[in-house]
This record gives C-alpha cells, sequence and structure tokens, in this order.
C-alpha cells in the first residue's frame, strides 16, 4: 500500500495543492487534471517533491487555466434536478426554486424565488410546471420585443413563434415567419433583444453577409458585445 503525496505550489495568489502517485514504470513526471481529483501527478519513486513543486509551477499557467474552465464546465452542465433551492434564470436574474404540494400546478415568480405548486412533487412534475411557466412567457415577451425591434428596423411585424429547439436560438423561415427558443428568456434582455433582433434583419438579408452585419450594427452598435456574452453564458440555458 503506498501513501499519498501531497504538495502545493503557489502561482501569484493561487494555491495550486496536488497529488502524487509513484510508479515504478515510470521514468519521466506527467501531469493529469482531473475535475474531481484536482492535479495528479504520476512520478517515478524516486524523483523528489521539491523537484514536483517545480514541475507543477513551470506548469501553473496551464494547470490554473485548466482547473478554471473545469469548474465552469461543470457549472454549466451540471444536470438539472428540480429540487428546492435550485437556481433558474429569468431575463438575467437568479430565482430559486420552491416547490410546494397542491392540487392544481401553478407556477408564481415572487420574492426571489420561483414557486411551483404541483400534485406531486417529482422532478418530472416540477420540470413539466416550469417549463411550461417559461414557455408561456416567451410567448407573451418576444413578440412584445420583436415588435419594438421591427420598429426600429423599419420593417412589418412578423409572427412569432415559440419552439424548443435546444441548438438555436431563434430563425427565420422563407415566408417570414421567426421561431425562437423559449430557453432565450432565460437570458438577460439585452440578450434576447440580440436574438429577436437578428432574427429580423434576416428578414431583409437571408445569410450573414456584410449587408446583414451593417444593418444590425444600425440599430444594435454594441451587437458583437451581446453576441459575445450570449456565447459564454447560452449553454446555462441549455437543459
Ligand atoms: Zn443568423
Amino acid at each position: 500500500m503506498m501513501a499519498i503525496e501531497r504538495s502545493e505550489v503557489r502561482f501569484g495568489l493561487t494555491a495550486i495543492p496536488y497529488m502524487v502517485r509513484r510508479s515504478q514504470r515510470r521514468g519521466t513526471v506527467s501531469i493529469a487534471i482531473d475535475p474531481s481529483m484536482g492535479v495528479l501527478l504520476t512520478a517515478p519513486q524516486t524523483t523528489p517533491i521539491a523537484r514536483l513543486d517545480r514541475v507543477v509551477h513551470d506548469k501553473a499557467r496551464w494547470i490554473v487555466e485548466r482547473l478554471r474552465r473545469g469548474s465552469a464546465d461543470a457549472e454549466r452542465t451540471a444536470p438539472r434536478e428540480f429540487v428546492n433551492g435550485e437556481t433558474f434564470l429569468y431575463l438575467g436574474r437568479q430565482y430559486r426554486l420552491r416547490i410546494v404540494a397542491g392540487a392544481v400546478a401553478k407556477v408564481v415568480l415572487t420574492g426571489g424565488r420561483l414557486a411551483v405548486t404541483v400534485p406531486v412533487g417529482s422532478a418530472a412534475a416540477v420540470r413539466k410546471a416550469v417549463v411550461a411557466w417559461y414557455r408561456h412567457h416567451a410567448a407573451e415577451r418576444l413578440p412584445e420585443r420583436a415588435a419594438i425591434w421591427a420598429k426600429k428596423l423599419g420593417v412589418a411585424v412578423p409572427v412569432v413563434l415559440i419552439r424548443d429547439q435546444r441548438r438555436r436560438w431563434g430563425s427565420c423561415d422563407p415566408k417570414g415567419n421567426l421561431r425562437f427558443n423559449w430557453r432565450i428568456i432565460q437570458a438577460a434582455m439585452r440578450l434576447v433583444d440580440y436574438v429577436v433582433a437578428h432574427e429580423l434583419v434576416h428578414l431583409a438579408h437571408r445569410n450573414h453577409t456584410a449587408g446583414f452585419w451593417a444593418a444590425l450594427g444600425r440599430v444594435m452598435p454594441d451587437y458583437e458585445a451581446r453576441r459575445e456574452r450570449l456565447c459564454q453564458v447560452g449553454r446555462r440555458f441549455e437543459w
């Protein structure tokens, strides 16, 4: 039985703790980043810890970056459980889920909480009620935003349909109907508006040509920042 060795390296203000696994067959040191275990070195039997500290220090920037990215991915892709206290987003604000037993299914946004009343508090029942609530609000708010941005763009107010399309935020069909993913209503309004304005510009410009981006930029000069932000936070909305 081998004792697990541990050490820690400082990189600026960041402490990088790591574990060492000794291997008789190893001639070199290797570093692995494990989302749950952290930093794990595999090293020959005789390499002193001081030497391993230097190896970690030399790779510190890469290690910190990997750890940071790993935890961000975990947060974004953590499966939804639909339990009390879980955080849900609506128009960019966070609300805590509160499940209440009651005969008639109902969802209310109140005092920082998303209060869900369901007869049976199973995850499936709560999910169904929550999704219906999001869809209802998407169907209310997205046509309002489309009307506002259609006016700015000088185009006719289109038909707006709400869909369950996991991968796309919006689309524009050849007849000029706009479809939006209900999930976008979790985003802050300025990101919702980016998606709405983007699809409206497609009424005049089918493809993402220079003319398309110029038309969008005329009504939304900061569209690039909004698009970038949506790329960063978008995966949190996919559940
Ligand atoms: Zn597009």
